[in-house]
C-alpha cells in the first residue's frame, strides 16, 4: 500500500464510523447534533490524514512577537502544500478580507477576478510557481476542505495588481462608464545606506510596510523558504501569497531586497508576466543586482511598479531600480544612501509612467516624507545601524508642518489620524491605514541569514478597530474584517530557527 492508498483508507474508515454514529443517532430527536457529530468526525480524519502527509515532513510553524514564522522546504509543489497546510486559516482569514477590499474597490465580482487570474496570468507563470501555487490549495484544503480553488489563489496572489493597476486599464481601454476612481497605491517607506554612511562602512536596509489596517494586520508572516532550485532566503510576507508582497527578504547568495511604490503610476500590459511571480523569482535566484535586474525586466507588466532598493553584501554595492513599465533607471553605488517613499525621480519614469505625480508639493505624504529622509539620513551620516534604522521606521516629524504629529507625511505613517487622507492614493480623509510593520537588517545579519521585525505601527503604537468605526462610520463596510493591530517588541528571526523552549 502507498502512503495515499493508505490515507484514503484511513479517511474511508473514520467517515464509516461517523455514518454508523449517524445512523445509530438519526432515530433520536438529536439527529441534527448527530449531524455534527459526523461532520466533526470527517473533519478531524481528514485534518489527521493531511498531518500525517509525507509532503509535510520537513516544515514548521511556530509563532512569536506577534508573527507566524513557517519553514518551507523542498520541491514546488511540496512547498506550496505546506504553505497551504501551515497557514490554512490565516489563508481563508485573509482571503476574505483582501477579496471583500478587491471588490468594494473596484466595482467588480469575483468571477471578474478570476477569470482575469485564469485567462490572462496564469498562462505565463513559470511552471514551478504554477505547481507551487496548487501546492497551496492541494494543503488548504487537506487541512480545512476549502472550497478556494488555484484560480481564487492566483487572483489573491495579485491582490496588489489587478484592482490598482489593471482594473484602471482596463476601465480606460474600455471607457467604461461611472469607472470608480482607482489609484496605484503608496505603499512604504525604506532605505539602503553603504559605505561612509553606515557605522561599520558595510549595507543597512530598512523597510516599513504601508497599506490598509484591514490588510497590514494580516501580513505577519516571516517565510524561511529553502528551495530545492535556487538560493534559500528569508523574507515577511502575507499568508497564501508566494512572494513577499511588501518586499523585504535577504538569500543566502548575499542579496538584500525591498522596495516602496511609484505613486500616481499608470499602465499595464496584458502581455506581461504578474509582478508577484517576477519578485518571487528574483529573490529566489538573483545572486547581484544585475541578476535581479534582469528577471524583474523579463516580462514586465507594470504591475505593483516599484523603486526597488537592493544591496549586494557581497561588495558592498547597493542600487535603485526604478521600474516603470514604459521606462526604466537604475543607480548604483558603494557609497551612498538610497531612500524611497513612493515617488518616481528619474525624469522619463515621471514623464512616461507617472504622469499626475507632482514632485514640487511639498505638502503630499511621498514629498513630506522625501525631505523626511533627507534630513534624518544626512543627520546621522557614519552613524547608520540596525537599531537606529529601528528608531528611523517609527518617526514622526512632519516636514510640512515642521513639527512632531504622526500623520500621513510621517515616515510612520497614521492616516487615520489625517483630515487629509492622501488623494494620490485615493485614501479619504482617515483612511484607516498606515505603516502597518516594519523589518531593518545588514550585511553581517544577511550573512547570518537574520534579520529584526516589528509587527504594528514600528512607533509601537496600537490601532484600535472598534473606536475608530464609531468616529468614523464611512468606514463601516471594513467592519467585518478591520481588527486591532496592536504593536509587538522588535524580534530578531534566522533561517533555521526553532521556537523558543
Ligand atoms: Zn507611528
Amino acid at each position: 500500500m502507498n502512503d495515499s492508498m493508505r490515507r484514503a483508507a484511513a479517511i474511508l474508515l473514520v467517515i464509516l464510523g461517523g455514518v454508523a454514529l449517524w445512523w445509530a443517532g438519526s432515530g433520536a430527536p438529536a439527529s441534527a447534533s448527530a449531524n455534527d457529530v459526523m461532520a466533526a468526525t470527517i473533519a478531524a480524519a481528514r485534518e489527521r490524514a493531511a498531518a500525517n502527509d509525507a509532503r509535510l515532513k520537513s516544515a514548521s510553524r511556530f509563532e512569536e512577537g506577534g508573527w507566524i514564522y513557517v519553514h518551507l522546504e523542498g520541491d514546488p509543489g511540496a512547498m506550496g502544500y505546506q504553505h497551504g497546510y501551515l497557514l490554512a486559516r490565516e489563508i481563508e482569514d485573509a482571503f476574505a478580507a483582501v477579496s471583500a477590499g478587491m471588490m468594494h474597490s473596484t466595482e467588480r465580482d469575483w468571477a471578474f477576478f478570476r477569470k482575469a487570474a485564469h485567462e490572462m496570468l496564469w498562462p505565463k507563470i513559470d511552471a514551478e510557481y504554477q505547481q507551487e501555487l496548487q501546492g497551496i490549495v492541494e494543503g488548504l484544503r487537506a487541512r480545512t476542505g476549502s472550497k478556494l480553488d488555484v484560480d481564487d489563489i492566483v487572483a489573491f496572489n495579485a491582490f496588489e495588481e489587478l484592482p490598482d493597476y489593471y482594473v484602471p486599464w482596463l476601465n480606460k481601454q474600455q471607457k467604461t462608464a461611472k469607472a470608480p476612481s482607482l489609484k496605484s497605491p503608496g505603499n512604504c517607506s525604506a532605505f539602503v545606506a553603504t559605505g561612509s554612511w553606515t557605522k561599520d562602512g558595510l549595507i543597512v536596509m530598512a523597510h516599513n510596510n504601508w497599506t490598509s489596517y484591514r490588510n497590514g494586520e494580516r501580513w505577519r508572516i516571516v517565510f524561511d523558504i529553502a528551495p530545492k532550485n535556487g538560493h534559500r532566503f528569508l523574507m515577511d510576507g502575507f499568508p497564501g501569497v508566494i512572494a513577499s508582497d511588501d518586499d523585504f527578504g535577504i538569500n543566502s547568495d548575499g542579496l538584500m531586497v525591498t522596495e516602496t511604490t511609484i505613486t500616481q503610476f499608470e499602465g499595464w500590459d496584458p502581455n506581461g508576466k504578474a509582478e508577484f511571480v517576477r519578485a518571487r523569482k528574483a529573490l529566489q535566484y538573483a545572486g547581484s543586482i544585475d541578476e535581479y535586474t534582469n528577471i524583474m525586466l523579463e516580462g514586465n507588466n507594470g504591475g505593483y511598479a516599484n523603486d526597488w532598493l537592493l544591496g549586494d553584501r557581497k561588495t558592498g554595492e547597493i542600487a535603485q531600480l526604478e521600474l516603470g513599465l514604459k521606462a526604466h533607471k537604475l543607480w548604483r553605488t558603494k557609497d551612498g544612501v538610497l531612500a524611497g517613499s513612493n515617488w518616481a525621480r528619474d525624469p522619463k519614469v515621471l514623464k512616461e509612467d507617472a504622469p499626475q505625480f507632482d514632485p514640487a508639493n511639498k505638502e503630499s505624504s511621498p514629498n513630506a516624507r522625501r525631505a523626511r529622509w533627507d534630513e534624518l539620513l544626512k543627520e546621522n551620516r557614519g552613524k547608520i545601524d540596525v537599531a537606529l534604522a529601528e528608531k528611523m521606521l517609527g518617526d514622526h516629524r512632519d516636514t510640512a508642518q515642521h513639527q512632531e504629529e504622526a500623520n500621513e507625511r510621517t515616515l510612520c505613517g497614521h492616516v487615520d489620524g489625517s483630515p487629509r487622507g492622501v488623494k494620490e492614493w485615493d485614501w479619504q480623509p482617515y483612511y484607516p491605514g498606515g505603516a502597518v510593520q516594519g523589518k531593518a537588517t545588514d550585511a553581517t545579519m544577511a550573512k547570518e541569514m537574520r534579520m529584526m521585525a516589528r509587527m504594528g505601527h514600528p512607533c509601537g503604537g496600537d490601532f484600535l478597530a472598534k473606536p475608530f468605526l464609531a468616529a468614523h462610520p464611512e468606514y463601516a463596510w471594513e467592519e467585518p474584517y478591520l481588527r486591532d493591530m496592536k504593536a509587538g517588541p522588535w524580534t530578531e528571526f534566522r533561517s533555521g530557527q526553532a521556537p523558543k523552549e
